[in-house]
């Protein structure tokens, strides 16, 4: 069996990053102080801009100290005492939490997202966004890009000047990206990696873990990753039909038993896919090969 490079043990638990720190010229990051076995060392959350108030890229959960650290890194990099408004990635609770923390301690700033009906409550308006919205702040200039398939709404923003994205939860500088059950959808994420593919792009600002200098090969490599699942998951259903928890142990044999409830979401994405694609049936929670 071909060996994945990334599992799910590959796990952000450890990892640690600092309350703030300047990343570029138009760039600094403040940690959401919300670690955790989903969020590894807590949301990046991303202040831009060059001169006067910047722009806030998510809020994290709404962790108490939250505000205390982003006052501080806003007097550390423009003598300012608020982000000129907020700009959402997708409406995922360490992303959007912390919307209501944040207009309530820096005033009533717009908080802007692709809309998401059933997740957009959070206690605070949401102005809604296009697809494709161009956001200008001081010396920046933000590009939506629709990227589903972790969450229905989620965009990635391209920063024009320095031809950085900002992935959201789509690419992670470290673990790996969960498809919800629910809401998750694999198909459409592969499609939006694809599309991420054809930036050019210099850097990737993950919401969770460190700065990725090598954006091609690290979709390149998610995307690969994924196939490879892929093509365990079919190599499985071949003498099938099988419960996901055959499935899930017969491929994440090097994964400790505790993560196998992860695997088997990450496999039931991976099977409501193919059933898609016309590719496996299920029939009484057994899959097999259609
Ligand atoms: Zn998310």
């Amino acid at each position: 069996m071909e060996t994945p490079k990334r599992i799910v043990k590959d796990s952000m638990i450890g990892l640690r990053m600092p309350d703030f720190a300047r990343l570029s010229p138009r760039v600094a990051t403040v940690l959401g102080q919300n670690p955790g076995p989903f969020t590894g060392p807590g949301t990046n959350t991303y202040l831009l801009g060059t001169d006067g108030a910047p722009l806030l890229i998510d809020t994290g959960q709404g962790v108490a100290v939250y505000p205390d650290k982003l006052a501080a890194a806003l007097r550390e990099l423009c003598a300012t005492s608020a982000p000129a408004g907020i700009v959402l990635t997708h409406a995922h609770p360490d992303h959007i939490g912390g919307v209501r923390q944040v207009r309530e301690r820096f005033g009533a700033m717009t908080a802007r997202k692709l809309p998401w009906p059933e997740r957009d409550s959070v206690g605070a308006p949401i102005t809604p966004i296009a697809r494709d919205a161009v956001i200008e702040g001081e010396g920046v200039t933000l590009r939506a890009i629709f990227t589903p398939g972790h969450a229905p709404d989620h965009l990635c923003y391209y920063l024009v000047e320095e031809r950085a994205l900002f992935t959201g939860d789509v690419v992670l500088g470290a673990g790996t990206t969960v498809i919800p059950d629910d809401s998750g959808d694999l198909g459409q994420y592969l499609d939006s990696l694809r599309r991420l593919l054809e930036l050019d792009l210099e850097t990737i600002y993950p919401a969770h873990g460190p700065v990725i200098r090598n954006p091609g090969e690290k979709i390149r490599e998610y995307i690969a990753h994924r196939e490879l699942r892929e093509r365990q998951v079919m190599a499985a259903l071949a003498d099938g039909p099988h419960e996901v928890m055959t499935i899930v142990k017969r491929i994440y044999t090097d994964v400790p038993e505790h993560l196998h409830q992860a695997a088997a979401s990450s496999v039931r994405s991976h099977l409501r896919k193919l059933r898609g694609e016309g590719r496996a049936v299920e029939h009484e929670n057994r899959w097999g090969l259609a």
